[in-house]
């Protein structure tokens, strides 16, 4: 743009050592003075023509490429900046509409006045295209836009920022650009128009993709914009907030399994290792109620150790103490599914039997007894031949119907066995307080 004007003012300052440029004048009718061009006229000339046609092809190509809104803008610019090039067309062909006149200076100052009209009044240069590309370039998310073939007609800066890609991308196919991102590619080519992309690198960064269609005025696709928005920081919260829920929740269920651990030490005797009397008091009305809704009976049986006092005063506090332990393991092996065994204090036992009616509480309570016995003698290398026990059995609903009732003959029935001799069980009747039941030994 600059090169030939500038040779064409040397050539011209120089003219009249080469007279290449004009090759001289003459006078004509009417004070005209007429130049004889050179050659280098014709090829300045030619090249200022090339030049103008060219703008004028770029004008026209971007007049139908624009919608309505800016073609106004393309038509003033097209049509008024062609003026003094057919003002000089005119004056090369020798044809002017004003006689004797050179009509490029006339075309010019008409330019002048349409221009200066277009800005000010048609808003030439008004700043909406400027902006909208401007709000484009600094928009925070990523923009891709592309034709119908996908092929890349936009992108904006964060979109290379983020990407990190550096070489222009305008016309090369998505499939190409996004080749290295292939779960981004698919967001373009995909079915779903929302999707949320891992972008691993340069950097990793999680993007939620929107697809939106561009189509013209006959619902034609034309191409698709694809937007890119960082919800990175959003994302990493969220996972954040799951890692620490499951934390809690670990710990939560560790707090709940040391509760349950602690409600069970505080229910259970520690020495015996059975349930201790604060848990009986609790469970005894829930498991007689339940066998009163459903109508099958229920037998708590007493036991007490006999002459432990002695054994004690015997043998020292120690084999008490284990015999105790003894004694709970043995009950533990005899348990049924819902039966429920407790320390009800010192050497006295308790041991519901839901479901049971007496003939099977009856011979599961001798068996006890005897097995007793017979534990503490193998166990002590018949050191302890004669520790034995009594116990009471009363049964739901026959001989009570509530708890401390229930409770009431149990302890009737123990104290009968601990009168009629020791080592037996008892059992509850109305007539005579209670019956003796000893099993054969
Ligand atoms: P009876 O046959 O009439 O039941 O006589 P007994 O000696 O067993 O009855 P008593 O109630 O007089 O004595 C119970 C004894 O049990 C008194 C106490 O020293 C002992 N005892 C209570 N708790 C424990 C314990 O945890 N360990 C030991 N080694 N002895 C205990
Ligand atoms: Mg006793
Ligand atoms: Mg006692």
């Amino acid at each position: 743009l600059f090169i030939i004007p500038a040779f064409c003012v040397l050539a011209a300052a120089t003219n009249s050592f080469h007279h290449e440029l004009w090759t001289g004048f003459t006078m004509e009718a009417g004070n005209t003075l007429a130049y004889s061009h050179g050659p280098i006229f014709f090829l300045v000339i030619g090249y200022s023509y090339l030049m103008l046609i060219g703008g004028v092809l770029v004008m026209i190509a971007a007049f139908s490429r624009h919608d309505a809104n800016y073609r106004g803008q393309f038509l003033a610019v097209l049509v008024f900046a062609s003026l003094p090039f057919v003002g000089s067309l005119a004056y090369v062909i020798g044809f002017s509409p004003f006689p004797d006149q050179d009509p490029a200076p006339i075309a010019f100052a008409v330019a002048a006045v349409g221009l200066t009209w277009s800005v000010t009044r048609q808003g030439l240069l008004t700043v909406v295209p400027i902006a909208q590309e401007s709000v484009l370039q600094n928009l925070h998310d990523a923009v891709l836009v592309l034709d119908a073939s996908n092929r890349v007609a936009l992108a904006n800066y964060a979109f290379f920022k983020w990407l990190g890609i550096f070489e222009p991308i305008v016309g090369k196919p998505a499939s190409e650009v996004l080749g290295p991102w292939p779960e981004l590619l698919n967001a373009v080519t995909g079915e779903l128009d929302d999707s949320e992309v891992l972008i691993d690198h340069p950097r990793s960064r999680y993007v939620d993709v929107r697809r939106a269609v561009v189509t013209d005025e006959r619902k034609r696709v034309r191409g698709r914009v694809l937007v890119l928005r960082d919800i990175n920081e959003l994302r990493l919260a969220d996972l954040e907030l799951r890692d620490a829920n499951e934390q809690l929740t670990a710990q939560l269920s560790t707090i709940q399994d040391l509760q349950e651990g602690l409600r069970e030490q505080a229910l259970r005797d520690p020495l015996t290792g059975l349930y201790n009397r604060r848990y009986l008091e609790e469970t005894v009305g829930r498991e007689l109620a339940r066998a009163q809704r459903e109508g099958i009976p229920l037998s708590l049986l007493m036991i007490d150790l006999d002459r432990f006092k002695s054994l004690n005063d015997e043998h020292g506090h120690a084999t008490g103490d284990q015999v105790l332990q003894w004694f709970g393991d043995l009950v533990k092996t005899k348990l049924r599914p819902g039966d429920i065994a407790c320390r009800y204090g010192g050497e006295e036992f308790v041991v519901m039997m839901p479901s049971a009616p007496l003939t099977v509480s009856l011979s599961r309570a001798e068996d006890i007894r005897g097995s007793f016995t017979q534990l503490v003698r193998t166990a002590s290398n018949n050191r302890l031949p004669n520790v034995t026990l009594s116990a009471g059995l009363a049964v739901f609903p026959a001989d009570a119907t509530s708890a401390s009732e229930l409770r009431r003959c149990a302890d009737v029935a123990l104290y009968a066995a601990k009168r009629g001799g020791r080592d037996r069980v008892m059992v509850y009747t109305e007539r005579i307080g209670a019956q003796s039941f000893r099993g054969a030994e």
